[in-house]
């Protein structure tokens, strides 16, 4: 086990693309770390530099105490799983496991040991004897993990080793691969697109634009301090309502104007958690609310200046939520999880908006951010 350091690498591809820029994270020993981004933004290229696939254009990566920059992929030490598994279709599940330690001349009885030990770990044990092509989707993906368990390496890279599997077995093996990273303890970088599996997963997680890191923080960290309007938009589902507004006020008394002349209070704790919002006085401001911080005024009062009057137009029942999209002033705001909110709205909800009939008001509690 080891730390994995990035300082400073980018990523240059021969055609000139630049796929990642100046990339610095510090990923402890045993600490599960999730890259995640919108697809192109350079997270397999960031975990191929790691894994020795790819060339380092600026930078230096180290892993332990060692600078690997120029050491050849083989001799990382680092457990690749990819995403196609690719296993070996002549090799028995047994063969498979266990062949980068053949590779490697580990006495047999050692590998048969390590192998046999992974498999029970990975509920296997019954399919050693197999070829991949008569196991599921979900044990081949077991299969794969069994390869990167007996090579006892000093960090797992794995790239989107789930997205070939249905959904509920992507959450059962999402589980899976939590208990036995915590088991192992082994460093782990972990790529994917989806921000279920990167808050789930994750001790932290580093989310990535355009090549750029934006932000590095634990899970709940990011939902309630994005760094920037990126982050807060792409963590969270459904995600988090933007509303533009113009900040106005002076001293402690800041508001927010909405067009058509609807505003909200900036909180004091908004104020002293980040006094550079005054700079942005007279200035445009987004306001960002989500969705299950909005609460019915009717049956949550509050300050009347905390509240803003919004219209439902369509109310979507998801079995355990609802999810009720408003409009403010043209902007459109989504809620969840108010069923009394809902109820209210009932399904009638758009037809009433359409005659200008009795709009509901949405109070916002203390998380809403300015
Ligand atoms: P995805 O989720 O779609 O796999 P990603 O975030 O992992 O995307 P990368 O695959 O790292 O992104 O790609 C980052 C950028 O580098 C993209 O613009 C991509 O087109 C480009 N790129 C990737 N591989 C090469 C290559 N071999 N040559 C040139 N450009 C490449």
């Amino acid at each position: 086990m080891a730390e994995v350091v990035l300082a400073g690498v980018g990523k240059v591809y021969p055609d000139g693309t630049r796929a990642v820029t100046d990339l610095n994270l510090d990923i402890a020993d045993g600490e599960f770390l999730v890259l995640v981004g919108p697809s192109g933004c350079g997270k397999t290229t960031a975990l191929r530099m790691v894994a020795g696939l790819e060339g380092i254009s600026e930078g230096e990566i180290r892993i332990g105490d060692r600078v690997v920059n120029r050491v050849p992929s083989r001799d990382r030490d680092v457990a690749m799983v990819f995403q196609s598994y690719a296993l070996y279709p002549h090799l028995s599940v047994r063969d498979n496991i266990g062949f980068g330690l053949s590779l490697r001349k580990v006495p047999k009885d050692e590998i048969r040991r390590k192998v046999e030990d992974a498999a029970a770990r990975l509920g296997l044990t019954d399919h050693l004897d197999r070829k991949p092509r008569n196991l599921s989707g979900g044990q081949r993906q077991r299969v794969a993990m069994g390869r990167a368990i007996v090579r006892e390496p000093q960090a797992f890279l794995m790239d989107e080793p789930l997205s070939n599997l249905d959904a509920k077995l992507r959450v059962q093996m999402r589980a899976e691969i939590a208990r036995i990273q915590r088991d192992l303890g082994v460093t782990t970088i972990y790529v994917t697109h989806d921000q279920t599996e990167a808050m789930t997963l994750g001790d932290r997680v580093a989310v990535m634009k355009k090549g750029v890191l934006q932000q590095v923080a634990p899970p709940q960290e990011l939902y309630d301090r994005p760094a920037n309007l990126f982050v807060a938009g792409f963590i969270g589902s459904p995600a988090m309502n933007m509303l533009t507004g113009r900040l106005t006020g002076e001293g402690d008394a800041l508001r927010v104007e909405f067009r058509g002349g609807q505003s909200l209070r900036v909180a004091p704790e908004s104020l002293t958690a980040r006094p550079a919002l005054r700079s942005y006085l007279d200035r445009p401001v987004v306001v960002g609310i989500r969705p299950e911080d909005m609460e019915d005024a009717e049956l949550a009062p509050g300050p009347e200046d905390a509240r803003l009057t919004c219209v439902a137009d369509l109310v979507e029942a998801m079995g355990s939520d609802v999810l009720v999209h408003f409009s403010v002033d043209a902007d459109l705001v989504v809620t969840d999880d108010t069923r009394e909110l809902a109820r209210d709205a009932g399904a009638d909800a758009p037809q009433q908006a359409a005659q200008g009939g009795a709009p509901l008001v949405a109070r916002f509690s203390p998380r809403t951010r300015v």
